[in-house]
């Protein structure tokens, strides 16, 4: 008898209480500026991907989520600087802890998180992310894959001399403006702001 007397009261208690409720999905709710959410395979500036296939991310994933096969980049078909590129890429987000020591492990930060946390679905194959769906857009000035390195000869210049990159343009394609290295950064959005307003309206900042 007191312990529903005890309910009641509590009950009775909260209607007078503020109400919390979120406005979602309308209003999304903003996250930590370095909230681990869903991933992001990045391109350099001139759209060729960050990824050499290494599989060091999926060695270091502590729940094996990701899978990953590598292979060698042709003159005739290059996705990546260098010799190899990840052909195929996919993260099982039923298995994610969102730990993010997959992104400690990424040599060459092809892989970074961003603050995208709607991840829910009804069944399991749309919850495996391929390699598309990971990877950037293509901003302004780059180009999908495969193409010829844009940037250099060799993949030096996609790692050393980054300032000087910026200004450089396309080899090929003199007319293409190269974005800079901080402009390609950008790809899914990713919550910089201290504005929990601007975050909810879709304007969230870069990816890390
Ligand atoms: S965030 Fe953690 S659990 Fe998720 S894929 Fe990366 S290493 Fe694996
Ligand atoms: S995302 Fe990074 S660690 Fe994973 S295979 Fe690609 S380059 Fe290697």
């Amino acid at each position: 008898m007191l312990d529903s007397v005890k309910g009641f009261g509590l009950t009775f208690s909260t209607m007078f209480r503020k109400v919390f409720t979120e406005k979602y999905p309308e209003v999304m709710k903003p996250t930590a500026p370095r909230y681990h959410g869903r991933h992001v395979l990045n391109r350099h500036p001139d759209g060729l991907e960050k990824c050499v296939g290494c599989e060091l991310c999926a060695w270091a994933c502590p729940a094996d989520a990701i899978y990953v096969e590598g292979a060698d980049n042709t003159e005739e078909a290059r996705f990546s600087p260098g010799e190899r590129y990840g052909s195929v890429y996919q993260i099982n987000y039923l298995r994610c802890i969102f730990c993010g020591l997959c992104i400690e492990a990424c040599p060459t930060r092809a892989l970074t998180m961003s603050n995208e946390y709607e991840l829910a679905d009804d069944n399991r194959q749309d919850l495996i992310f391929t390699k598309e769906q990971l990877l950037a857009p293509l901003l302004p000035g780059m180009e999908a894959p495969p193409h010829p390195m844009r940037l250099g000869d060799s993949e030096h210049a996609y790692y050393v001399d980054v300032a000087d990159r910026t200004s450089t343009g396309s080899v090929d394609a003199p007319g293409r403006a190269v974005p800079t290295s901080a402009v390609a950064q950008a790809g899914v959005p990713v919550n910089r702001s201290a504005d929990p307003e601007a975050f909810a309206t879709g304007d969230r900042g870069a990816t890390r």
